[in-house]
């Protein structure tokens, strides 16, 4: 099957999300990460960024509050290849009013095959992998056999 490759260059594109039952485990796991995250360009939703970037003392781009949007614009920014890494500590024990959207923003990290982490542990695999700090190619199915499939729509 064709693939293609999508280069994640030396310094890394990331996103941070957390839940709020989940901030808290997202700002230790930064903190003890700051000298290794401080070099990659840091994108979050808002409440996470406001939280991660007074305590971590770098700027951090900041989006839209998850419920709000921002879980959607970091699906975007997946897509349009503007993010290539993802930690994510979602509540596996809090029904959300932006459900469709967590699920949605976690389908985008699978269908471009951006790492992601949804709990500490993967987060300190992750974090600590030689491939974070080279550069990576990531590789896709080619979408292009998707987009030029041919529909009946004489029916
Ligand atoms: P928040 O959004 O950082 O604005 O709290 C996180 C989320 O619920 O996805």
């Amino acid at each position: 099957m064709p693939v293609k490759r999508i280069a994640m260059e030396h310094d890394k594109k990331i996103a941070l999300v957390a839940h709020d039952n989940k901030k808290r485990d997202l700002l230790e796991w930064a903190k003890y990460n700051r000298v290794l995250l401080a070099h990659h360009k840091v994108y979050a939703t808002g409440t996470t960024g406001e939280v991660l970037e007074r305590e971590l003392g770098f700027p951090i781009h900041k989006l839209q509050s998850g419920p709000l949007g921002g879980d959607q614009q970091v699906g975007a920014k997946i897509v349009d290849g503007e993010i290539d890494f993802l930690i994510f500590f979602w509540d596996p024990l809090e029904p959300m009013p932006h459900d469709p959207d967590v699920k949605a923003l976690l389908r985008m990290a699978v269908v471009w095959n951006i790492p992601i982490a949804c709990n500490r542990a993967s987060a300190d695999f992750m974090i600590s992998s030689p491939l974070m700090d080279n550069e990576y190619d990531r590789l896709l199915p080619d979408y292009d056999s998707y987009r030029s499939r041919t529909l009946d729509i004489t029916r």
